[in-house]
């Protein structure tokens, strides 16, 4: 094959580790459950003034979810556009006490279970959750999630996190929860090093453990922190077209992913919020191919990265990396 002639990157194995559940509702859904409640249709912009501008949406998707079949679709949905872009493997990302209203966190998280296994099933793509706790909450809470998610480690959920505005709070409140989550087996991937800039990955990295970092490209901003990252094997999570909308960087040609992956940081590619920001993960694989120019041998790069990083079994990764051999030699 030329260079003339790309790879199909629908057909690169790759594995989904950076996109939160309610972010990556088709909007033709959220348009639908919003329709049937009698709500005002939401206007999706694609770009936010700020972080707050964006939030508003984001809650407004969750919102929408007033059911417990609601959550099971917006689950099979999700998990069926993984399938779509040519992904093996999802990792969604729960904040489970934001669906208090649906009953107990126990019981949503049960529930999202087995609706990811339903989903795994009926697509050939596996799942597993990465329950997230939010930083403006307390840590006492965010101890209380990860105790619960350690009852499920190695029954579908695979990680632990920690999201929402780093303004608000750096990480190393949430030391005792991420190391209960450790010490459980389960993968550390909070977020930082988006708003917040060198010392939250440092932090995360220091007082969580972290084993990726969500977002986690204002290291560029550090070269002893990027050459930290490359020593010690931590995959960035990366979703380039998110940075762009929320001006964690000017433009595409602003973004440092390149770069990282020349100082040879381990980096996946992600879509964070399909809805709110207008790409899926195959379009970010695409952006990165058309905007910053990675040949198919650094995309191949990061769908290695993805794969070899996320939760998945070891039977899922060795298949998917050589599938990935596979798409290279085509
Ligand atoms: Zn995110």
């Amino acid at each position: 094959m030329t260079a003339t002639t790309p790879r199909p990157l629908a057909e690169l194995p790759k594995a989904h580790l950076h996109v939160h559940l309610e972010g990556a509702m088709r909007p033709s859904t959220l348009f639908e459950l919003c329709a049937r409640q009698g709500d005002p249709v939401p206007t999706i912009a694609t770009s936010y003034s700020d972080f707050a501008a964006f939030q508003k949406l984001y809650v407004t998707a969750r919102g929408a979810i007033r059911y417990e079949d609601d959550l099971v679709r917006l689950v099979g949905e999700v998990v069926q556009d993984a399938a779509t872009d040519g992904a093996l493997w999802i990792e969604p990302a729960i904040h489970l006490a934001g669906h208090r209203p649906l009953g107990p966190e126990i019981a949503v998280l049960e529930l999202l279970l087995e609706a990811g296994r339903q989903a795994s099933a009926a697509t050939g793509v596996g799942v597993g959750w990465l329950i997230a706790t939010d930083r403006t909450l307390s840590p006492e809470l965010a101890l209380e999630q990860a105790i619960l998610a350690t009852r499920y480690t190695g029954d579908g959920v695979v990680s632990f996190g920690l999201a929402n505005d780093e303004a608000a709070a750096a990480p190393e409140a949430f030391a005792p929860a991420f190391a209960r989550a450790r010490e459980a087996g389960l993968i550390s991937a909070p977020h930082a090093g988006e708003h917040g800039g060198p010392d939250s990955v440092r932090g995360a990295l220091d007082a969580l453990g972290a084993d990726r970092v969500q977002h986690g490209v204002r290291s560029i901003e550090d070269s002893a922190l990027v050459a930290r990252l490359a020593d010690e094997q931590v995959c960035l999570d990366v979703c380039p077209t998110s940075n762009v909308s929320l001006s964690v960087v000017p433009g595409f040609d602003a973004h440092p992913l390149p770069l990282l992956l020349d100082a040879g940081v381990a980096c996946s590619i992600n879509a964070d919020d399909p809805l709110l920001f207008g790409v899926g993960l195959l379009d970010e694989y695409t952006v990165c191919r058309q905007q910053f120019g990675l040949d198919d041998t650094a995309l191949a790069a990061c769908a290695r990265a993805s794969v070899h990083h996320s939760g998945a079994p070891a039977d899922l990764k060795a298949r998917a990396l050589g599938g990935i051999d596979d798409w290279l030699r085509s």
